[in-house]
Formats: C-alpha cells, sequence, structure tokens
C-alpha cells in the first residue's frame, strides 16, 4: 500500500513570516473541524502532527467521504524542497522557451535520498539540503561514471524513454546535476537560478515547471498524510485564508 500525502506549499511567504501563516491555516483548519488542534504522534517525517476532525470530508469529494483518513497534519515551517515521493522527475519545462529536457536516470536517485530521510522522521526538508551538502560532487560525478561505463546503455536507454514520451527533446544527462546544484543553492540563501539547457537564460528554480507538479518549493508547507484527494475548492480556500497567497500542491507516496 504505502504511505500517501498530499502537500500544500505557500509560494509566497517568507522565512520569517511562515511560522504565523501557518498558525493561521492551522487555526482555521481546526474552527472547520478538518483536523483538531491538539497534536499527536499522527505523521510521518515529523514528531507531531493533528488528526483528522469530525468534519474532515469538507476538504474531499463526496464520492470519497467514507474514505477515512489514517494519519494527519505535519506543518513545515522552515525552508524547504518538497517532492512527489517516488518515482522522481520525469522532466522540466523551461518557464522561457518552453523546452521540456528530460532528466534521466540522476534525477530517480533524489527519489532514493527522499526516501531515506522519510525513514527518519524530523527533519525531511532540512536532511535532504544536508545530504546533498555534504557531497556536492557526487551527482554529476556518478552520472559521469554511468556513462563511461556502458557509452551505448545510455543512449539507447535515452532514445527509448524518449521514444515512451513523445514531443520532448533529446536525452540531456547533464541537465540533472544543475538543477541539483541549484537546489543546494536555494536550500543554503533561499535563491538558486538553473541555466535552461535549450535558451541558455538563468531562469529561477522556482519559476521551472516540473512534469506532475513533482517539485515545489517553499517556506511553508501542509503535508497531509493518507487522506482522500482535497478538492480544488478546498486548496482555494487554503489560498484565501494565507491572504491569496499562491500555492502549489505536491502529492505523492513514500
Ligand atoms: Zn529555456
Amino acid at each position: 500500500m504505502g504511505d500517501h500525502f498530499q502537500t500544500i506549499i505557500d509560494l509566497d511567504a517568507k522565512a520569517d513570516e511562515a511560522p504565523q501563516l501557518g498558525a493561521r491555516v492551522v487555526e482555521w483548519l481546526v474552527t472547520e473541524g478538518i483536523v483538531l488542534a491538539e497534536r499527536t504522534d499522527c505523521v510521518l517525517g515529523a514528531p507531531l502532527g493533528h488528526e483528522p476532525g469530525p468534519n474532515w470530508q469538507r476538504a474531499v469529494a463526496a464520492a470519497d467521504a467514507d474514505q477515512d483518513p489514517w494519519d494527519g497534519l505535519a506543518v513545515h515551517t522552515e525552508r524547504g524542497i518538497f517532492d512527489g515521493g517516488q518515482g522522481g522527475p520525469e522532466s522540466v519545462t523551461c518557464p522561457l522557451c518552453e523546452t521540456t529536457t528530460p532528466l534521466g536516470e540522476g534525477a530517480y536517485e533524489w527519489d532514493e535520498a527522499g526516501q531515506d530521510t522519510a525513514d527518519a522522521p524530523g527533519d525531511t526538508a532540512v536532511d535532504e539540503g544536508q545530504d546533498t551538502a555534504d557531497a556536492p560532487g557526487d551527482t554529476a560525478v556518478d552520472e559521469g561514471q554511468d556513462t563511461a561505463d556502458a557509452p551505448g546503455d545510455t543512449a539507447a536507454d535515452e532514445g527509448q524513454d524518449t521514444a515512451d514520451a513523445p514531443g520532448l527533446t533529446a536525452g540531456d544527462d547533464d541537465a540533472w546535476p544543475r538543477f541539483a546544484a541549484a537546489m543546494d543553492t536555494w536550500h543554503e540563501t533561499g535563491a538558486a537560478t538553473a541555466d535552461c539547457p535549450a535558451c541558455a537564460q538563468p531562469v529561477p528554480l522556482t519559476d521551472w515547471i516540473w512534469a506532475d507538479d513533482y517539485f515545489a518549493f517553499g517556506h511553508l508547507g501542509r503535508e497531509f498524510w493518507n487522506w482522500p484527494e482535497f478538492t480544488p475548492e478546498f486548496r482555494a480556500e487554503i489560498s484565501r485564508v494565507l491572504g491569496g497567497h499562491r500555492t502549489a500542491f505536491v502529492r505523492g507516496k513514500l
């Protein structure tokens, strides 16, 4: 089965306002009866979370109203890279030239790192950054070694991947390391750009369009564990409570 999560990330909250905004959203969710006020051991990736409240159905479609959520809400109020868990991002699209770049196998190593982190609850976002920072060159080096070990295989695999997903440009094994490096920088400083492989423009990391909305970057994330799918109306309500802030929605499973 695995554990499913849905995370609503505030894209506009600054670091110093995230705790206050996070508390505001929890207060609203408690008032609505969607979660309970007290915190218990009911989430993955954090010590404590809010269990579902008596009116949790307000967040989901009527058809899902009999699928009781069996875990709670974790609120993250530190700078974090939120990802979609299993699978890794297949590609990323430049918002300027609209070219889609396949990310190859390097991006899937991110997923393995994420799973390791999930096994150690409490520091999802922070650990991600630290792990990567501890070995800044590893991703790029591994990519290079893989290619060198089996020069023909990589090309063939890339070709197959591309054929599976029509419309993508040719595979770019160099693409993922540049995004991984940008993520390290973003985690440390809150700002980073990655040069587009196609148009060569420096594009802010937060502006890239990830396949399946795999990544989102922000200072405030509401991570719900093992709930039925949220309705667009519920997600819009969260944005409204945040004063109209833009939000991203990342979902996946471990
Ligand atoms: Zn571009």
